[in-house]
């Protein structure tokens, strides 16, 4: 069953401003959502109907098995408590209480007021040491940070947010990029409002609504360049290990799309293929370094900030690529201390931003 459908959904404020003009959309549990589109095409009316905090012209909103139509207010008031988060790009933190206490209000309200599963929703999201600071004291990436505890606390199935990195600097956009990657690892359904082309494709669906409709978005053929830099990242890790590159020592997830990207590799001079084995040239090691890197300041992102751990933080990075295009690993980087290992203990190749490079000991691959 799916957990959120809209049918024939319209909003119509006067004749002439429909933002939703009739939407169909079905939504599986533990699916993750983007929906795009420019100011003003109805994102944030879709989101406030799929919550419930607006009511349609006509058509339906079911999650849940429950037409919200049909709902009295004080049902509707109890489903929006017991089974949605909301994280909006305004925080409505209320500024005369600690960052604990605004996320246990959000438990009030629920009737269940814990401190130790509100310190919890915190140390989620990487603010264990901010508990006692008010929000006045929080950077603006803390109090996005804060607003996902208050959103979660409730353990809710479905989140719901509008534009959750929009007031957000690049480093801490990617911080709740992350944050919403491992919620999404733990199985919570998502429906992300963002203009974050990056951010919406970390989605398993992006649409984009327009002229009232809603349009699904192809995912982007530059999804090869992540295959391709995958076998450049598996070479260089089997020389870590001091083994040879052949395919089955190779931990590929797409095999088909893995064996037209190590062609595209040999045929522009980055690899050899000789036999089954796979060597990195002096051409293509930049590359690898590069994806290396990468790689592994994203674990490193995902276990440090929202401890993740050994097991799960391979498969995130692997997958949330587009959590960190080149740019802004420098960056991370430096937010991160400039850390010398991932957390399975494997060297960083250090960037321009550490200061500490020549000391690093990288076990290069051996090059044709
Ligand atoms: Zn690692
Ligand atoms: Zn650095």
């Amino acid at each position: 069953m799916s957990i959120l459908e809209t049918r024939a959904l319209v909003k119509r404020y006067s004749s002439r401003v429909c933002p939703l003009n009739g939407l169909d959309l079905e939504i599986q549990p533990g699916e993750w959502i983007s929906l795009t589109g420019v100011s003003g095409s109805g994102k944030t009316t879709l989101l406030n109907l799929l919550a419930g905090l607006d009511t349609p012209t006509s058509g339906q909103v079911n999650v849940l098995g429950r037409d919200l139509a049909r709902l009295s207010r004080g049902e509707l008031t109890e489903f929006r408590r017991e089974q949605v988060g909301l994280v909006f790009q305004q925080f409505h933190l209320l500024p005369y209480l600690t960052a604990l206490e605004n996320v246990m209000l959000a438990q009030h309200y629920h009737s269940l007021a814990d401190a130790r599963s509100a310190t919890d929703a915190l140390v989620h999201v990487g603010l264990g040491e901010r508990l006692d600071h008010r929000p006045e004291a929080l950077s603006i990436g803390e109090r996005q940070r804060v607003c996902i505890a208050r959103a979660l606390v409730n353990d809710p199935k479905l989140v719901l947010a509008d534009e959750p990195t929009g007031n957000l600097d690049d480093v801490n956009a990617r911080i709740v990029m992350g944050l919403f990657g491992a919620l999404h690892r733990s199985g919570h359904t998502l429906v992300v409002v963002t203009h974050d082309d990056l951010f919406a494709r970390m989605a398993d669906r992006v649409f984009r609504l327009e002229d009232g409709k809603l349009l699904e978005v192809p995912r982007k053929v530059d999804e090869r360049d992540w295959v391709e830099e995958e076998i450049l990242h598996e070479i260089w890790s089997c020389t870590e290990k001091g083994i040879s590159t052949t395919l089955e020592a190779m931990n590929l997830a797409h095999h088909v799309e893995s064996l037209q990207a190590m062609d595209t590799l040999a045929a522009t001079g980055q690899i050899t293929v000789t036999g089954a084995l796979l060597r990195l040239t002096r051409a293509g090691l930049p590359r690898a370094r590069a994806a290396v890197r990468r790689h592994r300041i994203v674990e490193r992102l995902f276990s440090d900030t929202f401890q993740v751990d050994g097991e799960e933080v391979h498969e995130l990075a692997e997958r949330f690529h587009a959590l960190m295009p080149y740019g802004s690993v420098g960056p991370i980087c430096s937010y991160l201390g400039h850390p010398k290992t991932c957390p399975h203990g494997h060297v960083i190749p250090p960037g321009d931003c550490c200061s500490d490079a020549s000391d690093r000991e990288t076990r290069l691959p051996q090059l044709v």
